[in-house]
């Protein structure tokens, strides 16, 4: 997703630099590029002209500045440009005062909204909520059954209507499910209703049935990001048929140019909450604009890099390895500890993506081995617990015993222990001069 976007725009401010101060000609040809790099995306075309008319106009007018070059200058304009396209400020989850929250997703067929109620759930359970799932799609066979699933694997009860008796009536189902979750003092309720391939007048009064039986905190219209401009337009009907409080993009992951995800707010007014961008349950999360917008501009997305940090690591055991670092007493086992945490928030590939410049790198990337890091982490789990806490005592026999155990060659083990000495050694340098 963005990737094309993303190189186009990067390359055309590449261009701006070095430059001591910019033209007229210049700003005008720098928007003529972004201006088909937008429209390449498949941006609508009032989203592209109203964008880069301020892109322009406030190039222009850029007053003089004294911490950043021209080229800076621009970047930061388009940069916060794109924020403004995206929503600006994060837009969180309304909350109703008393409880339950009421959460109704609304979309077409196939946009993900099923899949999405799981995440959800899953996200909001996370958040220490206790939702409870309810199935008011009726039309799709086995959408019942499938909201169950994910429930389940959210850890989420749902609430169904019995079966056997026909096609039950949905909004009763909605009703009683509000009704269920304050009941059993559940505080957020998430209904997922029915879609159909295609706008169409009778999903548009259920939907709106519902609405008007439930009321709603939060009406999400669920939009699969790949439909490109058709995104927009099934939004603009949604958003006459039925009326919603924000948007969540599903299928970021896919090979899309990413334009829905840049019109959508700016059409329809209203903002995006969430993103999805896998088929998994944790392939889900919060949208904020800042963050898009500077992964567009490959400036990577290091706040996201951050916070999922922030998951894996505990505070405590980060310190006392760093401590560990700055003394040169880092263990094997702290390194397999470290590793094995990095390797939690996902594959090493994506994360690097989230780096800064990543974009230059996709090469590079694409050939980070993980099979590498899987010997690696067995050659250290066929240690024993005395060797991974001093490692000098690894001789000959030992490393011969650790490579017939973990399936690997001598000078395997040989270069891994070697390479972690001198690791350690840089470390503890590197550490000294940062003061830790
Ligand atoms: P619904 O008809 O709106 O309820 O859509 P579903 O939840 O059944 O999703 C339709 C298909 O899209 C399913 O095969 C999902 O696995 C898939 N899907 C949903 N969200 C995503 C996503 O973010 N990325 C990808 N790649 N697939 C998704």
């Amino acid at each position: 997703m963005f990737d094309t976007l993303s190189d186009r725009l990067t390359s055309v401010l590449k261009n701006l630099r070095g430059k001591g101060r910019l033209s007229e000609a210049d700003i005008d040809a720098t928007c003529r590029e972004i201006r088909i790099a937008l429209l390449e995306a498949d941006v609508a075309l009032p989203v592209v002209r109203g964008f880069i008319a301020h892109v322009k106009e406030r190039a222009k007018g850029a007053e003089v500045s004294q911490a950043l070059n021209p080229a800076q200058q621009v970047v930061k304009i388009v940069n916060e440009e794109l924020v403004g396209v995206l929503g600006g400020e994060t837009r969180r989850l309304n909350l109703a005062k008393n409880p339950p929250t009421v959460i109704m997703l609304a979309g077409l067929q196939g946009a993900g909204k099923t899949t999405l109620a799981g995440k959800l759930a899953r996200w909001l359970r996370g958040q220490g909520h206790t939702p409870l799932l309810v199935a008011c799609d009726l039309q799709r066979p086995n959408a019942v059954t499938q909201l169950e699933v994910v429930g389940e694997r959210a850890g989420v009860p749902v609430f169904a209507p019995e079966r056997g008796n026909g096609v039950g009536d949905p909004v009763e189902v909605a009703r009683r499910g509000v009704e269920q979750a304050r009941h059993a003092q559940h505080d957020v309720v998430v209904i997922d209703t029915a879609g159909r391939l295609g706008v169409d007048q009778e999903m548009m009064r259920q939907a709106a049935d519902i609405r008007d039986a439930v009321r709603p905190d939060e009406t999400l219209f669920v939009v699969d990001a790949m439909i490109g401009q058709d995104a927009v337009t099934t939004a603009e009907a949604f958003r006459d048929g039925v009326g919603f409080t924000g948007v969540v993009l599903t299928k970021l992951d896919g090979d899309a140019r990413g334009g829905a995800a840049l019109s959508v707010r700016q059409v329809t007014g209203q903002p995006i909450l969430f993103a999805s961008n896998g088929e998994k349950l944790e392939d889900f999360d919060v949208f904020h604009p800042d963050r898009m917008a500077s992964r567009i501009l490959g400036m990577g997305d290091v706040l996201t890099l951050i916070e999922q940090a922030e998951q894996v690591f505990d505070a405590r055991q980060a310190e006392q390895t760093a401590a560990k670092i700055g003394s040169g007493e880092l263990t094997l086992e702290d390194f397999l500890e470290q590793m094995l945490a990095v390797r939690r928030m996902g594959p090493i590939a994506n994360l690097l993506g989230m780096l800064p410049g990543a974009g230059q790198m996709k090469d590079a990337l694409a050939q980070v081995d993980e099979r590498h890091l899987d010997r690696v982490q067995a050659i250290i789990r066929g240690m024993t617990p005395a060797e991974r806490q001093d490692p000098k005592m690894i001789n000959a026999s030992r490393r011969q015993r650790i490579a017939r155990g973990s399936g690997v060659t001598v000078s395997e083990v040989n270069d891994l222990v070697n390479r972690f000495f001198d690791a350690r050694k840089m470390m503890a340098q590197m550490a000294g001069r940062f003061g830790l």
